[in-house]
């Protein structure tokens, strides 16, 4: 699969003058929750409505979605509202009872992702569909499985195509539910610019008072859109209560984005600018998480020169260590002159560990 032009075509014929909004709750509940939301997000910038029907729980025993019965709740949403709709597939069954109620986008859920088998029966059972189809970042850190997932589908003539970007697991207890790994997106906007990429802000924080942040994260990241759980009634909701956001709150969120648009020299320039500091305000805290991590080394090393009374400071190995980086950092394009200045402060911190835990 080679980055076209063509990719963006379903989403250039929206004409849209704002990012792309879906927006709907995680679970198709009752027919009066998902008509009552709808009704809500109707005279919105909000075009497409979803509703999970299916539910792929971590857990045996939760709500797992109401079913086939939920794709006649969205045909009403259509008919009464004019919102078009969406939902998720997993299999070649929900794709062919999606297809035949004419759902008109459907998304492939993180759990999916993963696994090649259900990736190819998803693509052959779409084939030949115009249907929007958006992939969902697989739940493991892994753009090759992402890309290979969204290939079986373009293989098999799908050409109306998308991703959705909604966070990583991880073992560690981060402030996120799926850490963002805003790298991994980036990298893929660089393989395939013109392929059409949604953020999830919803599944990546679990807390719906984060939302916004990494709504203008994204946004200034040049996503192409947002896919937001809305509820009217979020806590009692039957599924992920702590991320969902009322229409109300949904709505304030929009008109409070930063969305630059790309018609002018000035605002193009800004939006560059912006997606540029996005960019370093990743790193830059991926900086701080690794000098976090290396402190907890430090840390360790303290403890066991503790138990064997060694003394903290060891200045032929931290030669050893200044020579090595010199040389990486010229590789890099880093002068030496900062190497010294990062790494004696970065040193000095890491004794300070160290001493605290021999000392304390
Ligand atoms: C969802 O969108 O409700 C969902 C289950 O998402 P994910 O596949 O990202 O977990
Ligand atoms: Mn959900």
């Amino acid at each position: 699969m080679e980055n076209k032009k063509e990719m963006r075509t379903w989403l250039d014929n929206l004409g849209l003058d704002h990012p792309l909004v879906i927006a709907g709750p995680c679970s198709a509940e009752t027919e009066e929750q998902v008509l009552k939301i709808a009704h809500e997000l109707k005279d919105t910038d909000v075009n497409y409505f979803r509703a999970g029907i299916w539910k792929p729980r971590t857990r045996p025993g939760n709500f797992e979605g109401v079913g086939a019965l939920g794709l006649k709740w969205l045909q009403k949403v259509k008919a009464e509202t004019g919102m078009k709709t969406c939902t998720e597939v997993a299999n070649r069954n929900h794709v062919e009872l999606a297809l035949e109620h004419d759902i008109d986008l459907l998304w492939i859920g993180a759990r999916s992702t993963v696994s090649p088998f259900i990736m190819q029966e998803i693509a052959d059972a779409l084939k030949g569909t115009d249907k929007i189809v958006l992939v969902k970042n697989p739940v493991n850190p892994d753009l090759a499985l992402w890309l290979g997932g969204i290939e079986r589908l373009y293989t098999a003539g799908i050409k109306n195509l998308g991703a959705i970007h909604r966070g990583f697991s991880t073992y560690e207890k981060t402030k996120y539910r799926n850490i963002p790994e805003w790298q991994i997106a980036i990298e893929f906007q660089n393989k395939f610019p013109d392929l059409p990429l949604i953020n999830d802000p919803s599944h990546i924080t679990g807390k719906r008072d984060m939302i916004f942040d990494v709504s203008q994260t994204a946004l200034d990241l040049n996503f192409d859109g947002l896919m937001i759980e809305t509820h009217f009634d979020p806590d009692n909701a039957w599924s992920d209560a702590a991320q969902q956001v009322t229409p109300k709150t949904l709505i304030r969120i929009m008109d409070d984005l930063k969305i630059r648009k790309e018609s002018d020299p000035e605002a193009a320039f800004n939006k560059e600018l912006d997606n540029l500091r996005a960019q370093i305000d990743v790193v830059d805290n991926q900086i701080i998480e690794l000098l976090g991590k290396r402190m907890k080394v430090a840390d360790g090393i303290g403890g066991l020169k503790k138990q064997k009374n060694v003394a903290v400071l060891q200045s032929k190995r931290w030669n050893e260590i200044l020579g090595k980086m010199v040389l990486h950092g010229d590789e890099k394009g880093l002068s030496e002159e900062f190497i010294l200045r990062m790494f004696k402060a970065i040193h000095q911190e890491s004794i300070n560990h160290q001493e605290k835990v021999i000392n304390g």
